[in-house]
């Protein structure tokens, strides 16, 4: 109890999708003090029975709160909701910080660190690893990266969010950088499953019993996990829409561009992305990438 009493926060959430909505609800069970909002206000209200209070603006999320997390789809939504009318940057107090979950671009997290520095406001970004699931079951990799004494004081947050804090460096973006990689690679996985299990269908050979023979060899929930998704071909609903799975890979190609970093798979990634999309998969879990290559294979 006392634990809990001495990091209570209180705490703005904002973006109760698929991820938030779990994150959020591990917050409340921390003891800290949330008010949420969410575009779509449904979303929010069910979060009352946890002990949430609802806001009518992310503006008012912020006003009172220590540190405001945002959980949005992308670049364009964070933009919006932090810089907009109503939005994050015209209440958070100094000396308060907004710290953003989302899987954003590098130029996004430079941009929120500076306008947040000139408004005497402080930024971290937290990126995380892990499905809805891990997100509901405090199960997330947290990737943080900001000024040191950030990241300290706000440390019982990501304790409360993930299982594990991994701290990347002191400017915002490289915690995004580090998330890009990371999907970048998970995509590469779903795209060589695909390859495999479409090769060996049409062999026909048991795919299902090679995925166990692959989930033991590498070892790995994300082998295991994403293997059982494609094997079952279980997409809808998603977990992680594969619109935002191609987001991912475009950030991967813009960050290997910055860099004059090749990323040669992620170029063809792009590709079976837009044929995924060409194929009305948008709101299928991204796993369904791997139905490009089954195509491909004339087995669809
Ligand atoms: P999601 O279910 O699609 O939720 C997106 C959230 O953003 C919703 O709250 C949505 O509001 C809000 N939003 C979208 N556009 C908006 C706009 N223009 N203005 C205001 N709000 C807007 O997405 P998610 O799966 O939770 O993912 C959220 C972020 O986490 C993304 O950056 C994603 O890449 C990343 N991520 C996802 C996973 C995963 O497995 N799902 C894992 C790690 C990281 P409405 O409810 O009104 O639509």
């Amino acid at each position: 109890m006392d634990r809990i009493l001495l990091t209570s926060m209180n705490i703005g959430f904002v973006g109760l999708g698929n991820m938030g909505r779990g994150m959020a609800r591990n917050l409340l069970r921390a003891g800290h003090q949330l008010t949420v909002y969410n575009r779509t206000r449904a979303k929010a209200e069910e979060l009352i029975r946890d002990g949430a209070s609802v806001a009518e603006s992310p503006a008012e999320a912020a006003q009172n709160a220590e540190a405001v997390l945002t959980m949005l789809a992308d670049d364009q939504a964070v933009e919006e909701t932090v810089f907009g009318e109503n939005g994050i940057a015209s209440t958070l107090k100094q000396g308060a910080a907004h710290i953003s979950n989302s899987t954003l671009s590098v130029g996004c997290a430079r941009r929120l660190a500076s306008e947040h520095q000139k408004r005497g406001q402080g930024y971290i970004s937290a990126p995380v690893f892990g499905r809805p699931d891990a997100a509901e079951n405090k199960k997330l990799l947290v990737i943080v990266a900001g000024s040191d004494d950030l990241v300290t004081k706000f440390h019982p947050v990501f304790e409360a969010i993930g299982r594990q804090t991994y701290a990347i460096g002191t400017e915002p973006w490289q915690a995004n950088a580090v998330k890009i990689s990371g999907n970048f690679m998970i995509a590469t996985l779903i795209e060589t499953f695909g390859e495999a299990f479409a090769m060996l269908r049409k062999a026909q050979v048991n795919h299902a019993l090679f995925h166990e023979i692959i989930t033991d060899l590498f070892g790995s929930p994300v082998y295991k996990n994403y293997g059982k998704l494609i094997v079952d071909e279980q997409f809808d609903p998603a977990g992680f829409a594969l619109k935002l799975g191609f987001k991912d890979t475009r950030l991967a190609l813009e960050l290997a561009q910055e860099f004059n970093a090749p990323l040669p798979i992620a170029s063809l990634l792009r590709d079976h992305y837009l044929d995924a999309l060409a194929h009305g998969q948008e709101k299928l879990d991204w796993a369904s990438l791997a139905k490009a290559s089954a195509r491909k294979a004339a087995l669809e």
